[in-house]
C-alpha cells in the first residue's frame, strides 16, 4: 500500500502499472508504443486498460505540466503538456536533463532548493522560470509531493508546474507602479504622511525623514511629536486630536525642528479616507514648507506697523492745536488754583479749608495733564499691538477729546450717539484710537473744502447683535465720487493735493486684524459715512 502525501490518496495502481504509461517506467518506449497502439485501437482493450487509457489521457490533457521523479530527484516521467511546452524529448528531459529548461538565473537555485526539498521529504513549492519550446521563458509554480511506502520511505515525487506568468506580470506591474508612486511620494516638494483611524502615524515619506533626521521607526505612532517645536506642541496636538476624534479636515501651522537644528514653519493638512459606511480607514496628510511665506508676512506686518506708527506721529501734528489745548487747560487750572491757594494762605488766620480745596483741584488738574501726556506718548510710541478688554465708547470719547480743538477750529459741531451697555471687545487701544482719529480728521478735511457747507459730525456706536458693535463716523462733507468708492482703501489712493493715500488702507488693516470690517458709503443727502464692525467678547 502506498500513500501520497499530503492527501493520502492511494496511488498503488498507478505506481504498479507505471510501465504501461508512455514516457514512464523510466521512459520505456516499448510501453509508450503499446500505449499509442491501444489508443489508436490497434489491439482490443480490457476494462482495466480502458481505465488506464482514460487516466493517461487525463494526465496528458490537464492544463498543467505534470512530472514524477525518483527519490534522488532525477526525473522519470513528464506528461505530454510538459514535453510540448518545453519542446524537449523524453530522452532530453529525463534524469537531470529537465534542468536545461530552467532559466539560467534560477537553475542553480532550483537544484539546491530541490535537494533541500528531497532531504526534508515534505511537500514543497517554488516559483521558477521554465523555457518554452520557442525559447521564451515563463514563470511557473513548481509543486512537489512525496509518495511514501508503508515504512514511510519516499519512493517517488509527483509534481506539477503551473503557469503563473500572468500573475507574475501583474505582480511586477503592481510592484513597478508602487515603485513609481513611492518615488513620486518621496520626490514631491512636500512632506507626506499617513495615519491610522486612531490618529497614530504609520507612514512618512523620505523628505520628512531627511528633514527631521528621525527614522521611520521613530516617527511611527506618536513619535512624530519629537519634530514639533515645543512652543507649538500643545496647540498642534489639540488641533490634530480634535480632527482625529471628529473626522474633520486637519489644517494647522506650526514649526518643525530640522535635523540641522533650525526650525521652519509648515502648513499641515490632512483629509480622512472613508469606506462605504463612512468609517475612516486612513488619514492622508502633507506638511508644506511655508517658512518663506511666514517670514514675508512677518516683514509685511512690521512694515505695516512702521507705517501705521509714522501715520500716527504725522496725525499728532494735525492734532497740535488740540494737544496744546488739552495740556494747557489743566496747567491754567493749576496756576489759578495755586494763586487761590496763596490768597487763602495769606489770610489771618489762613483759611485752610479753602487751601485744601484749591490743592485738591491742583492735584486733579495735574493728573489730567498726566493722562493727556500718557495718551500722546502711547500714540507716539512704537510698539507691538497689545490687545486688552476695552469699552469702545471710552475709546471714542478719548479720541474726541484729542481732536476737540481741531473740530472747534474748523467750526465742526459734533454729535455723539453712543449705544448703551456695550460689551467689551478685545483690542489694541492705540490702534483703535488711530482708526477713529483718522476717520474724524478725514471728515474734517472733507467738510473744510467748502466754506458754505454746514459742518456736522456724528459719531455713533451701536451693538447690532450679541457679538458685534458698529462704530460710524458720519460727516456732511463733499462726499465720495461713486467711481472712487472701490478705490478708497487702495494704497496711495488720494484726492488731496498733499495726501499720502495710506490712512484708510492702514485703518482697514487694523480693523481686519481685530476680526472686523471697515467700509464707506455715500450719505443720502450730503457727505459720507465710514463705519467699522468689531467682534465683542461674549464670554468675559
Ligand atoms: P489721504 O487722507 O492721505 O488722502 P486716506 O487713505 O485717509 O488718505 O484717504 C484716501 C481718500 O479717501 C482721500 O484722499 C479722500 O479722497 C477719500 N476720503 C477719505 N475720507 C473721506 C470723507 N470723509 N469724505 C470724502 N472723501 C473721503
Amino acid at each position: 500500500m502506498y500513500t501520497c502525501a499530503p492527501n493520502g490518496n492511494s496511488n498503488a495502481d498507478q505506481v504498479d502499472r507505471r510501465d504501461a504509461l508512455p514516457g514512464s517506467g523510466v521512459f520505456s518506449h516499448d510501453a509508450g508504443a503499446a500505449y499509442m497502439a491501444r489508443r489508436n485501437g490497434d489491439c482490443p482493450m480490457s476494462e482495466n486498460s480502458l481505465i488506464d487509457n482514460q487516466f493517461r489521457t487525463a494526465i496528458d490533457m490537464i492544463p498543467t505540466l505534470v512530472w514524477a521523479a525518483r527519490p534522488d530527484g532525477s526525473a522519470e516521467f513528464f506528461n505530454r503538456r510538459w514535453l510540448e511546452y518545453t519542446g524537449l524529448t523524453v530522452d532530453e528531459a529525463k534524469n537531470w536533463g529537465w534542468v536545461s529548461a530552467l532559466h539560467p538565473d534560477e537553475a542553480t537555485n532550483l537544484r539546491e532548493t530541490w535537494n533541500t526539498i528531497m532531504a526534508s521529504g515534505e511537500p514543497a513549492e517554488a516559483e521558477e522560470r521554465l523555457r518554452r519550446w520557442d525559447g521564451e521563458y515563463r514563470w511557473f509554480l513548481f509543486r512537489a509531493v512525496p509518495l511514501r511506502d508503508e515504512a514511510g520511505q519516499v519512493v517517488r515525487w509527483y509534481g506539477t508546474n503551473t503557469d503563473i506568468e500572468h500573475r507574475r506580470q501583474s505582480e511586477q506591474r503592481t510592484e513597478e507602479a508602487e515603485k513609481r508612486l513611492r518615488a513620486a511620494i518621496d520626490t514631491i516638494p512636500a512632506m507626506v504622511w499617513t495615519c491610522l483611524p486612531n490618529g497614530l502615524c504609520d507612514f512618512v515619506n523620505e523628505r520628512m525623514l531627511s528633514y527631521t533626521g528621525l527614522s521611520a521607526e521613530e516617527m511611527r505612532g506618536t513619535g512624530w511629536k519629537a519634530m514639533v517645536h515645543p512652543d507649538d506642541m500643545e496647540e498642534h496636538l489639540q488641533a490634530w486630536t480634535s480632527s482625529a476624534e471628529t473626522g474633520n479636515s486637519f489644517e494647522f501651522e506650526s514649526r518643525l525642528l530640522g535635523a540641522d537644528g533650525h526650525c521652519r514653519w509648515f502648513l499641515h493638512r490632512a483629509e480622512p479616507m472613508r469606506d462605504e459606511s463612512g468609517n475612516i480607514v486612513k488619514w492622508y496628510g502633507t506638511n508644506l514648507d511655508i517658512d518663506d511665506r511666514r517670514r514675508a508676512e512677518q516683514e509685511l506686518r512690521t512694515a505695516h506697523a512702521d507705517l501705521a506708527h509714522a501715520m500716527r506721529v504725522a496725525s499728532l501734528g494735525e492734532m497740535a492745536a488740540s494737544i496744546v489745548h488739552e495740556v494747557n487747560q489743566p496747567l491754567t487750572a493749576i496756576v489759578i488754583s495755586g494763586g487761590a491757594c496763596l490768597t487763602w494762605l495769606g489770610k489771618d488766620p489762613p483759611d485752610l479749608d479753602k487751601v485744601r480745596t484749591s490743592v485738591e483741584q491742583m492735584v486733579e488738574a495735574g493728573e489730567r495733564t498726566g493722562d493727556v501726556v500718557q495718551r500722546l506718548r502711547a500714540l507716539a510710541k512704537k510698539g507691538d499691538p497689545q490687545k486688552q478688554l476695552l469699552a469702545i465708547n471710552e475709546v471714542i470719547e478719548e479720541c474726541l477729546a484729542m481732536v476737540e480743538r481741531e473740530l472747534d477750529n474748523h467750526g465742526v459741531t459734533v454729535r455723539m450717539e453712543l449705544g448703551n451697555c456695550l460689551q467689551p471687545l478685545l483690542g489694541d487701544r492705540v490702534q483703535l484710537q488711530q482708526v477713529i482719529i483718522n476717520l474724524i480728521l478725514n471728515s474734517v478735511d472733507a467738510m473744510g473744502a467748502d466754506a458754505n457747507r454746514p459742518r456736522q459730525l456724528l459719531v455713533r456706536s451701536e451693538q447690532t447683535d450679541r457679538d458685534q458693535v458698529i462704530v460710524a463716523v458720519q460727516d456732511s462733507g463733499i462726499g465720495i465720487d461713486p467711481k472712487d468708492l472701490d478705490r478708497l482703501f487702495d494704497a496711495f489712493f488720494t484726492t488731496k493735493p498733499d495726501g499720502l493715500g495710506m490712512g484708510l488702507r492702514i485703518c482697514r488693516t487694523i480693523i481686519e486684524d481685530h476680526g472686523g470690517m471697515l467700509w464707506a458709503s455715500r450719505n443720502a443727502d450730503t457727505g459720507a459715512t465710514f463705519q467699522f464692525s468689531l467682534p465683542l467678547q461674549t464670554k468675559v
